[in-house]
């Protein structure tokens, strides 16, 4: 193959990301409110069936939320099979807010904008401009590739990822080892030396629910037992609440490796405040150190002089891998058995960074740019990898973007002007096409 053809496909990498923005696929949560996924599924799916894919084109347990499944066959069908996976959604976004329209997938000064530039409409791109160079040219990757294009990860995958795992599982046959979001993208960590963050982990979610449950009466009385009373001490207390800092074996690879390259020590007496010194990453990275609980909305009441007979609160919980039965214990301390807990739970993710997968992920990135090197870290937050690790398959955060040194990447996630630059996918593209020759 000749470096025009995947420059060429590089280039599409960038139209495609651009044209995929247009496509307003805001995931708010409500199902009723979902207009955009079926159409960026039919955009995938009609470019896929271009070139020559057969597609799995699948309506996921609810109206127009579509998702796209198509395989490469391998030159090794007896290897287990690649999935790359990318979800569709994104999270809204107020264009009063923005410098330029969030679905506008405008090219200009070096990046392209809009809502998904970086989640994940990027590694959607770059997957499906090569996924059809594959095609098109007849190339043959050494084992089977399965891509998956999903709906819904935005609000936890149950229209996606999620619910084809559950009723689509023969889909993802064979699959051994995985790629998707968030990682593979770079920080710079002194001079013109840059480490690509693969993620290996993540930690669990559980969103709960606490409830309360006291004797209703009149606002006028001396009252003793008083559900909202109640409640507010028990969200003031898991508010405040530090849980242990632990440090997991991905956490402690990453920082070694930064050790390696920089020199800077991180102390266990001083963990937190050396990962401050981190930069604009260490908000991710500090993320988990701990578990956290934040409590986020509170329910009780119907008028100021009733007492309710209930009272509710949310807590986002995050957890870290191998904490939950500790994690537990610590609420039972903390709540005591008045406070009733109820909650939905995805667990947490966690792989080793090792074998002939990462291996083929760091060569393709130091190809690309000599001198850098790949650390494994662990998200603080969750992905569709939830799901299909419930197959047995191993995930990597694999979506490789060589980023300017002083891009915030981290607050473009969900954030305003979300961008991506130009030159990062090109850069991605060049890699996966290495990764996936080798891989
Ligand atoms: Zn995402």
């Amino acid at each position: 193959m000749t470096d025009n053809l995947i420059e060429a496909a590089a280039d599409e990498a960038v139209t495609l990301t651009s044209e995929l923005i247009r496509i307003d696929t805001t995931n708010t949560g409500d199902p009723d409110t979902v207009v955009g996924e079926r159409a960026a599924a039919e955009y995938v799916a009609e470019k896929l069936t271009e070139v020559g894919y057969e597609v799995s084109y699948v309506e996921s347990g609810g109206t127009n939320r579509h998702n796209v499944v198509a395989r490469l066959p391998g030159a090794d069908p007896s290897r287990g099979a690649l999935l790359v996976h990318g979800h569709l959604d994104v999270v809204p976004a107020d264009p009063a807010e923005w410098s330029v329209h969030p679905f506008s997938g405008a090219v200009q000064d070096g990046y392209v904008w809009g809502r998904g530039a970086v989640d994940m409409k990027d590694m959607v791109g770059m997957t499906l401009a090569l996924a059809r160079h594959y095609k098109r040219e007849g190339i043959v990757p050494p084992r089977d590739m399965i891509f998956a294009f999903l709906a819904d990860e935005e609000a936890g995958g149950k229209y996606g990822a999620q619910w084809l795992v559950s009723n689509r599982p023969e889909l993802f046959e064979g699959a051994t080892e995985a790629i998707s979001e968030v990682g593979g993208f770079s920080i710079t960590l002194k001079d013109d030396v840059r480490a690509y963050l693969v993620e290996t982990a993540q930690r669990g979610i559980r969103w709960m629910t606490l409830r309360v449950r006291g004797t209703a009466g009149h606002g006028s009385m001396i009252h003793r037992d008083n559900a909202v009373t109640k409640l507010s001490e028990a969200v003031a207390k898991l508010g405040n609440h530090r849980f242990p800092l632990v440090v997991s074996d991905s956490v402690r690879e990453f920082l070694d490796g930064v050790t390696e390259i920089t020199g800077w020590e991180f102390p266990d007496d001083d963990l937190e405040g050396s990962v401050a010194k981190l930069g604009n990453i260490s908000r991710m990275i500090g993320a988990t150190l701990r578990d956290t609980a934040n409590p986020t909305m509170l329910t009780a009441g119907y008028k100021a002089n009733v007492i309710p007979s209930v009272a509710e609160a949310s807590v986002d919980c995050r957890i870290l891998p191998g904490r939950l039965e500790a994690f537990d214990r610590e609420l039972d301390d903390l709540l005591g058995p008045d406070v009733e807990r109820e909650w939905m739970e995805l667990p947490p993710v966690e792989t080793t960074f090792d074998g002939a997968i990462v291996d083929a992920m760091s060569a393709a990135v130091t190809a690309e740019d000599p001198g850098s090197r790949t650390l494994p870290y662990m998200l603080s937050a969750g992905t569709d990898a939830k799901a299909f690790q419930r197959l047995g398959i191993r995930n990597f955060g694999f979506a490789p973007l060589q980023l300017p040194a002083d891009l915030d990447f981290s607050a473009l996630f969900h954030g305003v002007d979300e961008r991506v630059p130009v030159d990062a996918l090109k850069f991605g593209t060049r890699v996966l096409d290495r990764f996936f020759r080798s891989a």
